[in-house]
């Protein structure tokens, strides 16, 4: 008989339970305890892995899934990297359909782990035949045996978050958190977190940060879909074209809106003072703390939470490369490409 191990089953144990890391250069100056939760520390680097293991277990649970039957997803590449990976160690066929928009890394991850990958032009209306969103469903109509994951409008997206990231959250700051900063997609992270802590204190304000170019902020100011609002823009994962069911705009205080060119810069700037490697949205959701600090919300008896989804190795050719930031505008005199390279000849 072996003794008692220190080991794990396999990769889906190691989801969730993120650490809480305290900012402290990038907040320097600002009034309050600033913490972000790190959600590249879990197995598939995302906050996703929390939502494609509990919808799947929760599918398995009710009989809807049986084995070797195929999971279905629409995508911008990091749900779908945590739906293969659950896949894999659970023995279902993954089929991926994926945003034109979405980083070519991401993509071939997505194929790394044995994912069937459709790309859809992102720039198409979401009811336009083309858009992932009905090549999904279309897929999902034509399969037999397919279980259609459907983030956007699943109720257990929110839930997910509910019974993991509010708590851990909660926890970590011993209900002394004032203050939850994060990102709004399909908005499962924001809702879910924001009802648990809500629950336990319904002073703590919740802040969803989101794009130009998408209808978030003015859809929770109005109540009002204005399609004027929509317009493309390069941050993938934040802000939508459409109103998702899984986002609960009551719980959510305000929205604050963030530029594609202030967020790349600010993830670089992340990566570079804190020494936390984050993506695209995490320069998004800190450079919203910044603009939150200058409009004065900060006081010295705040703590404030700020969720950081992903990790920087996924845009390495996005961000994280000169030439695409030099593509884009996004260096001008004032802020170059970094000079931190030197070619040896
Ligand atoms: N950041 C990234 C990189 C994402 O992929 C997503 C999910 N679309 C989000 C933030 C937003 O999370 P949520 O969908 O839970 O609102």
């Amino acid at each position: 008989m072996r003794n008692k191990l220190n080991v794990y089953d396999n990769v889906l144990d190691l989801i969730g339970h993120t650490p809480l890391i305290r900012l402290n250069k990038m907040t320097h100056g600002f009034d309050g305890d600033f913490y972000a939760k790190v959600e590249a520390f879990n197995p598939g680097h995302s906050s996703k892995d929390r939502i494609a293991l509990y919808i799947i277990e929760e599918a398995e649970r009710q009989g809807i899934l049986k084995p070797s039957d195929t999971i279905i997803e629409t995508t911008s590449g990091n749900t779908g990297f945590s739906i293969a990976m659950v896949s894999i160690i659970k023995g279902y066929k993954c089929i991926l359909a994926v945003s034109s928009k979405s980083s070519g890394d991401k993509i071939d991850m997505l194929k790394s782990m044995g994912a069937q990958v459709h790309v859809c032009p992102a720039h198409v209306a979401a009811d336009d035949p083309r858009s992932y969103y009905q090549v999904a469903k279309q897929i999902h109509s034509e399969l037999k045996g397919s279980v259609y994951i459907n983030q956007y409008f699943n109720q257990l997206n929110i839930d997910a978050h509910y019974k993991t990231t509010g708590p851990e959250i909660w926890e970590q700051t011993k209900g002394e958190i004032t203050h939850l900063v994060a990102c709004s997609g399909t908005g499962g992270t924001i809702s879910g977190t924001a009802k648990y802590l809500k629950e336990q204190n319904p002073e703590i304000k919740i802040i969803g940060v989101d794009a130009y170019g998408s209808v978030l902020q003015k859809y929770h100011e109005t109540k009002e879909f204005d399609e004027k609002e929509i317009y493309p823009y390069r941050i993938e994962g934040l802000g939508k074209n459409l109103i998702p069911t899984a986002t609960d705009f009551d719980v959510i205080d305000r929205f604050i809106k963030v530029t594609d060119e202030d967020s790349a810069h600010t993830a670089r700037e992340v990566s570079k003072t804190e020494g936390i490697f984050v993506g695209y949205t995490s320069g998004a959701v800190m450079q919203a703390l910044k603009q939150l600090n200058e409009e004065g919300i900060f006081k010295k008896e705040h703590l404030v939470v700020a969720i950081f989804p992903d990790h920087g190795s996924r845009y390495m050719s996005k961000v994280y490369s000169d030439k695409w930031m030099e593509d884009q505008g996004f260096f001008d005199s004032k802020k170059s490409a970094s000079e931190t390279i030197q070619y040896i000849k």
